[in-house]
């Protein structure tokens, strides 16, 4: 691979980083400053044959030629229409993270109902000693769990919930076969009848703010809403109106319409809880995620069939 040129977009993990340094000629895009950013690339564009971008970023297909090895499942920053159409593969980390993704829908579920991150704050205020005990939760063990994309990750959610003795049901373009789990043909049938709605699909045109206005009006008052997809899934402004009107019962958020921008109303907000885009975020996943792209990228060069590709 010692002649592969690799375009990085931004720093995203230090032995990925290292590895390809190590066996490909790298090319860092974050090194110039902003206002050269663009003849750096028109100098080093004959050398570059492969990108590598996340799910943050990526970068605009006119600039490369062969690959675009995503360090992330979700591949909606690659315009494939593109990709296709002047012959550039594409390829994605599936399955390595779907525990991880799906851990972290449970944690953000749990946090939610039982308002454990505000708990922990009255604690660590004092306010324990001071005021006396905090106030009481919901419970999550046995609440009906609606997912939205019942994909890998959406399964996993699903067995998990199973073991807390929920009751899943879900929604997807097509009904899945060899489950018994309920299925709603859209998003707002599946959010009147669900207690904690979980969005899991990858983002399209089709599934962007799937969860909007109505979706939040039919999960109500007592509903929780966990985005784990992406941010965008989420008509956000329409997501602090729900929740500063009590509209839903709360949210857990994994990912933003504007990362790193998070609206910041909701900081003040007790019955929502917010993590940085971290559902891959362990040290063990992101070095399987690394090996992954690395072996699609000697598969690449070598002429082989590639690992994961999505195109
Ligand atoms: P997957 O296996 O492809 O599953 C996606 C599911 O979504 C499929 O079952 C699909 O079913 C369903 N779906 C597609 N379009 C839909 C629509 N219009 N309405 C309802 N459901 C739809 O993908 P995955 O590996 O589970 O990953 C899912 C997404 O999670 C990724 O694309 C990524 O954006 C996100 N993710 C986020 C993090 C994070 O850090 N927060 C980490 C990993 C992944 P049908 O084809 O039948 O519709």
């Amino acid at each position: 691979m010692e002649s592969l040129g690799v375009l990085l977009t931004h720093p995203m993990n230090t032995y990925l980083e290292a590895e390809l340094d190590r066996r490909c000629k790298l090319f860092r895009l974050w090194e110039p400053p902003p206002a050269s950013r663009k003849d750096f690339l028109r100098a080093n564009s004959p050398s570059i044959r492969a990108l590598v971008g996340n799910s943050t970023v990526s970068a605009d297909a006119d600039i490369i030629e062969g690959i675009v090895a995503c360090y992330s499942v979700g591949f909606d920053k690659v315009d494939l229409a593109k990709c296709r159409a002047r012959g550039i593969r594409v390829t994605n980390t599936p399955d390595v993270l779907t525990d991880d993704a799906a851990d972290l829908a449970i944690a953000l579920s749990i946090a939610t109902l039982r308002k454990i991150c505000s708990a922990e704050r009255y604690l660590r205020s004092g306010a324990w000693k001071a005021k006396g005990d905090y106030m009481i939760a919901s419970k999550f063990s046995g609440k009906t769990i609606g997912i939205i994309g019942l994909g890998r990750i959406g399964s996993a959610i699903a067995k998990r919930a199973e073991a807390f003795g929920c009751f899943i049901c879900y929604n997807s373009r097509i009904q899945k076969p060899n489950t018994n789990y309920k299925y709603y043909p859209d998003a707002v049938s599946l959010a009147k009848d669900s207690d904690v709605l979980v969005v899991a699909c990858p983002l399209t045109a089709e599934t962007r703010h799937i969860v909007d206005r109505n979706v939040m009006d039919a999960l109500g008052p007592n509903g929780v809403l966990i985005n784990i997809g992406r941010g965008s899934h989420v008509d956000e402004g329409e997501l602090v109106k729900a929740l500063m009107e009590g509209r839903i019962g709360g949210a857990g958020l994994d990912v933003f319409e504007h990362e790193p921008h998070v609206p910041e109303i909701l900081f003040s907000l007790d019955n929502v809880v917010l993590t940085p885009h971290v559902g891959s975020a362990t040290v063990e996943t992101r070095r399987a995620m690394a090996d992954l792209v690395l072996g699609n990228l000697e598969a690449h060069v070598m002429n082989k069939l590639l690992l994961t590709p999505v195109l």
